[in-house]
C-alpha cells in the first residue's frame, strides 16, 4: 500500500515537476531587500512565463497592426492571432462557440458589462439581485449601481465563519423578483470554492440567470461553464499569468443576442447612418474600439501555457501547498486564520495576535516575501470578522512547500521582533 502511494506521489511528481516550472518565469530568480523573491501575491496578479513575454515582443516587433479593418498582410495576421486567441479562451472554459466569448480589459469590465447592459434591457423598480457576502468590490459596487439606476435591490447571501455560504439562504430569498444571481466561484479572500453548479441550479428553478466571477477560479481549478451551465462567466487574463488589461466574458448566445451593446463606437456596428445604426453580431457588438488585441494574444499563450501543463496537474500540486500551508498555519501560535472552507483554493488571510496587518506585511518585505495586506477589495468580508484588514498569502502554480517554510520562518522572526 505505501508503495503504491509512494509510486503514485513519485509518477505526479514526474508529470508536474514546480522546480522546472520555475524556470519559465524569469521574475522568479529576482532578489528582493538582497533575498530571493517569494512571490505570495498571486491573487492580485500573478507572475508571466517567458512564453507569455515572447508572444508580446514577437508580436510587437513582426506582426503589429490595428485589427479587423486592414486589408494588409499584418493586419490580416493581427486578426487571425486575436481570433485564435478567442478560440483557446472557449477551450480553456469549454463554451460551446468561439461567437460566445467577449475580450474585454478584466474581471471587472466584465462585469460592469453585465450590470449595465443587462440591467438596461431586464431590471426595473421592485426587481432584486442576489449576490453573496464574500464578493470583491467589482461583483457588488456595479450591481449596486445598476439597483440605484433602476430602482432595483440587491440582496446577500451570507457565509459562515467556516467560509461557506448559507446555501440554503439562497432557496428562501430567491423570488419571482429576483433578475440575477452574481457570485463568485472562487473567494480572493478566503480562498473558498463555492458551489456555483448547485447555485446555477436553484437559480434556473426560477428562470433567473447567473454571473459567475472566475477571477479566482481559472488560476488554479478547471473552469467549465458547460458543466456549471452559468449564464456569464467573467475572469482577468493578469491572474492567469496574461498581460494586464485583457479579460473575457462568457455569455449564453441566447443573452448575448438579446442584450443591448455596453459601449458605442467603431468595430461594434454592421451600419451607421446619421438617422440609426444596426449593430453587429456578438462578439463584435460588445467590443467598441481598437481592442487590446495584443493582450488577447498574450492571453491564448498564458492559457496555451497553463493547459500544456494540465489544469488538474496545477490543481493537485496547489492541494499539496495548501495542506502544508493549513498544517503550518495552523501551528503557529497567535494565528488566526480566516476562513477554512470545506473546498479551497491556494488563497490564506490570516491576522497576527496584537500585530496590524500592516506590519507584518512591511517586515516580510524586508525579507523578499510579497504578501498583500488589508481589506483585499472585500470589505464585507472584514466587517464579516470585526477586522481592519488581513494578510493575505495566495499561492500560484510556480510556487513551492519551501517557500512556505520561509513564510513561516518570517512570520516568526516577526513575533520576535515585537515580542
Ligand atoms: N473578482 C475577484 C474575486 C477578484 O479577486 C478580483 C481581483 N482581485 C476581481 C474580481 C477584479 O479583477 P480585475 O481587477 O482584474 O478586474
Amino acid at each position: 500500500m505505501v508503495l503504491a502511494a509512494e509510486i503514485g506521489q513519485l509518477r505526479w511528481m514526474v508529470m508536474f515537476d514546480v522546480y522546472k516550472v520555475r524556470e519559465d518565469f524569469p521574475i522568479l530568480c529576482t532578489d528582493v531587500h538582497g533575498r530571493p523573491l517569494v512571490y505570495f501575491d498571486n491573487a492580485a496578479t500573478s507572475q508571466k512565463p517567458q512564453c507569455v513575454i515572447d508572444a508580446v515582443i514577437d508580436h510587437y516587433a513582426q506582426h503589429n497592426s490595428n485589427i479587423h479593418r486592414g486589408v494588409h498582410q499584418l493586419s490580416e495576421r493581427c486578426s487571425a492571432a486575436y481570433e485564435a486567441a478567442r478560440s483557446k479562451v472557449r477551450g480553456f472554459i469549454n463554451a460551446p462557440r468561439d461567437e460566445d466569448v467577449i475580450f474585454t480589459s478584466g474581471t471587472t469590465d466584465s462585469i460592469n458589462l453585465v450590470a449595465q447592459s443587462f440591467s438596461s434591457a431586464y431590471l426595473r423598480k421592485g426587481d432584486e439581485v442576489i449576490v453573496t457576502e464574500m464578493e470583491h468590490h467589482s461583483n457588488i459596487v456595479p450591481w449596486q449601481m445598476a439597483c440605484e439606476r433602476s430602482g432595483a435591490s440587491l440582496r446577500t447571501i451570507p457565509f459562515d465563519d467556516q467560509g461557506d455560504l448559507e446555501l440554503h439562504l439562497l432557496k428562501e430569498m430567491i423570488s419571482d423578483d429576483t433578475r440575477m444571481l452574481a457570485v463568485s466561484h472562487v473567494s480572493n479572500v478566503l480562498g473558498s470554492v463555492n458551489p456555483v453548479k448547485e447555485m446555477v441550479s436553484v437559480a434556473h428553478g426560477h428562470g433567473v440567470p447567473v454571473l459567475v466571477d472566475a477571477a479566482q477560479s481559472a488560476p488554479h481549478i478547471p473552469v467549465d461553464v458547460k458543466d456549471i451551465d452559468c449564464d456569464f462567466l467573467a475572469f482577468s487574463g493578469h491572474k492567469v499569468h496574461a498581460e494586464t488589461g485583457i479579460g473575457a466574458l462568457y455569455g449564453k448566445s441566447e443573452w448575448l443576442q438579446e442584450m443591448p451593446p455596453y459601449q458605442g463606437g467603431g468595430g461594434m456596428v454592421a451600419n451607421v447612418k446619421v438617422g440609426g445604426t444596426t449593430y453587429a453580431e456578438p462578439p463584435l457588438k460588445f467590443e467598441a474600439g481598437t481592442p487590446n488585441y495584443i493582450g488577447a494574444i498574450s492571453l491564448g499563450a498564458a492559457l496555451d501555457y497553463m493547459t500544456g501543463l494540465g489544469m488538474n496537474e496545477i490543481a493537485a500540486h496547489e492541494e499539496r501547498l495548501t495542506e502544508h500551508m493549513l498544517e503550518s498555519l495552523g501551528r503557529f501560535e497567535g494565528l488566526t486564520l480566516y476562513g477554512d472552507a470545506t473546498l479551497r483554493c491556494p488563497v490564506f488571510s490570516f491576522n497576527l495576535e496584537g500585530l496590524h496587518h500592516y506590519d507584518v506585511g512591511r517586515i516580510l518585505d524586508k525579507m523578499g516575501i510579497a504578501v498583500r495586506t488589508g481589506t483585499h477589495c472585500a470589505e464585507p468580508v472584514m466587517d464579516h470578522y470585526g477586522v481592519t484588514g488581513t494578510v493575505r498569502a495566495s499561492l500560484a502554480l510556480y510556487n513551492t512547500i519551501e517557500e512556505i517554510d520561509v513564510l513561516l520562518e518570517g512570520l516568526e522572526r516577526v513575533r520576535s521582533i515585537f515580542a
